[in-house]
């Protein structure tokens, strides 16, 4: 073909050249002179048209040689057969994808999946890389710290180590992806090429004379069959193999979301009751300390505790107390605002906070909770149980304290409470300090 192009090429320059000379052919002598050149043109090109193809001629031979050479190894005769297919074409470009490079990058995706220390019982993969690359090496977190600023710290470091492992798997499986498709993609071209080949080698099988060619030919046929066998082993095992990557790489995913939804759940939520626990109703109440600050909102908050808890707990075991916290959580304190906060603040201890709400609000909303609770039985095994009463302490926020204080005021309500028969609100009074009258000087009066 690409001689077949020369000649074309050739032709067209004699033709632009003779075009030159067309100013020749307006007096006779110029006509002589003109068909003269033409002549030698032409024959020109006749001789180098001779020369390319016996150059062809030599070339095909050559290889041909090559291909049937009974001492060379079976791969150099199929090149040389190869190259006699794509005569006059440069070999396939496009930067197949080398065995080893797709070792690398599924070895690099195992690494991102291995290298979590929790995972020590996961079976490893048959060709599982012995050195982890190091961008894979960070651990997902697993212990979650019980202050409250650890907690915090956890989570962060939770979610941007979730975050991390999973750009870095995303990237990983793109890769792998990249790498597989082009893998099967450079096969079964090299399949194609294969299957040409063998063709080719049939053909000249069915018409070769002669036991020695014959048995050339048999075995180029058998070590074309034995390449294709191999290739596609290879590509079969890479298969397989990165498959099983795949599925680790997914379940890796799967367990990580699952801790950090754990991890996030449980440092803020009670997972007796469901409701929010102490850390979450302290990081709420400074919230809402902040927004009653800026706006000057009235805030309060009540302090709640079950009446005689531990009775219940005597008289019919733990479980049943437990089901009474339950009920209570789930039956009497929602009757609440939606945007009040109740949380469990400790074992029989719940804590409401009522944005937005005065004294007497707040007061109103216990006392529905407290309707309630005696509207409410809680059903443990098989029998209803009457709730037990509680009691409450109330205080509003006062402008410029501290959380702390506020909650040391409503405790101190809800003992007074306690003290005063149980069953009952009682409310903080803020001990505001007087105006200083004017003139004078200070405290100690001097
Ligand atoms: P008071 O009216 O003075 O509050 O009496 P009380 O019995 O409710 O209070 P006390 O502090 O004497 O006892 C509280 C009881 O609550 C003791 C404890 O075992 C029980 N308790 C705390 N947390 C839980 C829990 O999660 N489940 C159960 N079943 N009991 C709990
Ligand atoms: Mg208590
Ligand atoms: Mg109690």
């Amino acid at each position: 073909m690409a001689q077949n192009e020369s000649e074309a090429d050739r032709a067209s320059a004699s033709k632009r050249m003779l075009s030159l000379l067309d100013g020749l052919k307006r007096t006779s002598a110029g006509i002589v002179i003109y068909d003269q050149i033409a002549r030698l043109v032409g024959e020109q090109e006749g001789v180098q048209a001779r020369v390319d193809h016996t150059y062809a001629a030599l070339l095909h031979l050559l290889l041909d040689a090559y291909a049937r050479d009974p001492s060379a190894d079976h791969v150099t005769r199929l090149n040389a057969r190869l190259i006699q297919l794509r005569r006059g074409f440069a070999p396939a470009a496009g930067g197949a994808v080398s065995s080893d490079d797709l070792d690398e990058r599924i070895r690099q995706a195992a690494a991102g999946v291995t290298a979590p220390a929790a995972e020590k019982s996961r079976p490893e993969p048959a060709a599982a890389p012995k050195a982890a690359a190091p961008a894979a090496k960070e651990e997902p977190p697993k212990t979650v710290v019980a202050t409250e600023s650890g907690a915090l710290t956890v989570e962060r470091r939770v979610n941007n180590a979730y975050r991390l492992h999973l750009d870095r798997q995303r990237d990983e499986i793109e890769k792998l992806q990249e790498a597989l498709a082009k893998s099967v993609t450079d096969a079964l071209s090299q399949n194609r090429e294969f299957g040409a080949l063998l063709q080719i080698e049939l053909r000249a099988l069915q018409q070769a004379e002669g036991e020695k060619e014959i048995e050339q030919l048999r075995q180029i046929l058998v070590g074309g069959l034995e390449e294709l066998i191999t290739g596609q082993h290879s590509l079969d095992e890479k298969l397989h193999r990165s498959g099983g990557y795949l599925k680790l790489i997914k379940a890796d995913s799967e367990r990580l979301h699952e801790e950090l939804n754990k991890v996030r759940l449980l440092s803020l939520t009670d997972e007796f009751t469901g409701l929010p626990n102490r850390r979450a109703f302290m990081r709420r109440l400074q919230d809402e300390i902040s927004r009653a600050q800026r706006y000057g909102a009235p805030l309060a908050l009540a302090m709640i505790d079950l009446d005689e808890f531990k009775a219940i707990n005597d008289a019919y075991g733990h479980a049943a107390g437990d089901a009474v916290l339950r009920c209570y959580a789930a039956d009497v304190l929602t009757v609440l605002r939606h945007h009040d906060m109740v949380g469990r603040y400790g074992g029989e201890e719940f804590a409401v906070l009522l944005p937005n709400t005065r004294q007497d609000g707040a007061v109103a909303a216990v006392n529905k909770a407290r309707r309630r609770a005696l509207e409410v039985s809680c059903n443990f095994e098989g029998r209803a149980f009457r709730l037990p009463t509680f009691s409450t302490g109330i205080a509003m926020y006062i402008p410029g304290e501290g959380h702390t204080d506020l909650i040391d005021r409503a405790d101190r309500a809800l003992y007074r409470a306690k003290r005063l028969g149980r069953n009952r609100i009682e409310t903080e009074i803020a001990v505001v300090p007087p105006p200083r009258p004017q003139g004078l000087t200070n405290d100690n009066g001097a």
